[in-house]
């Protein structure tokens, strides 16, 4: 079956942009997934075909119509009701591997892109939409916010990646950054590669990654050993250690 997405933008040229190409490119090609957009502006209803007007209360910048876009999505609903409504918004919760995983294996998704200073809150109060930040930043639009969603999710679809398992090992699927990955040239400006890669010993491999995946992810991301640690911690009464029997 093929996995749907809808783009509500007003600016429909910016897609499939980076998703044309190489393996979303091709499974969109192949049927694996469809991308459909909607042109907001299509939705208004004035002589300019306005879809923004000044921020209630004053301020800078412009916000986009609770009314001009409640046609949008209730036209996007209406498309695919089946899949989860989404905004692009950095007031989101924001995106992880869990939530990517939960859309991949679903219907599809819809997408609603913001612009200017943002939306009219009461659209989010009238219909079923999620609000999702891909971090704690600021972009022109949620077009590239949009794109980056798609991306991690197309490439979870059966038969996207070239190999299925080399999902499971990667940045945040064991809730760790992933280990370091080196190939030939064996030495290269006088490194080398560590000398437990070349061994062959796929336990002492697995061993040396787990432990570098550990310390990297310690080093660089204290908040997700944290969590790790967190969703870890063996029950009261086992003695188990928390490194014991998980993972591979
Ligand atoms: N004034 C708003 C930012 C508006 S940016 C604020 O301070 O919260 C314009 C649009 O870009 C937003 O409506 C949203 O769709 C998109 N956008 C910006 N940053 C984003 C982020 N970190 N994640 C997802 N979408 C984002």
């Amino acid at each position: 079956m093929t996995w749907a997405a809808t783009v509500l933008t007003l600016y429909p040229d910016m897609f499939p942009g980076p998703l044309g190409h190489s393996l979303a490119g091709r499974a969109l090609q192949e049927g694996t997934w469809s991308l459909e957009t909607v042109q907001i502006r299509d939705f208004a209803t004035d002589r300019h075909r306005s879809v923004d007007d000044t921020p209630a209360g004053g301020g800078a910048g412009m916000v986009m119509r609770a009314d001009v876009l409640a046609r949008a999505v209730d036209h996007a609903l209406e498309r695919a009701p089946a899949a989860p409504l989404l905004v692009m918004s950095p007031r989101g919760a924001p995106l992880t591997q869990a939530l990517v995983r939960d859309l991949a294996a679903g219907p599809g998704v819809s997408i609603l892109c913001g612009r200017f200073e943002g939306m009219d809150e009461r659209l989010f109060e009238a219909r079923p939409i999620v609000p999702v930040s891909i971090g704690d930043y600021i972009l022109s639009g949620g077009e590239t916010a949009a794109i980056v969603l798609l991306d991690a999710c197309v490439r979870l679809l059966p038969g996207v990646m070239g190999q299925p398992s080399s999902g499971e090992e990667e940045s945040f699927e064991t809730g760790l950054l992933e280990y370091p990955h080196y190939t030939r040239p064996y030495e290269w400006e006088g490194r080398r590669i560590p000398e437990v890669l070349r061994s062959g010993d796929h336990a002492k491999i697995a061993a040396w990654r787990k432990a570098r995946a550990i310390e990297d992810t310690r080093l660089r991301r204290p908040d997700l050993i944290a969590r790790h640690g967190d969703a870890r911690r063996p029950p009261p009464s086992g003695a188990r250690r928390e490194d014991e029997g998980e993972d591979r």
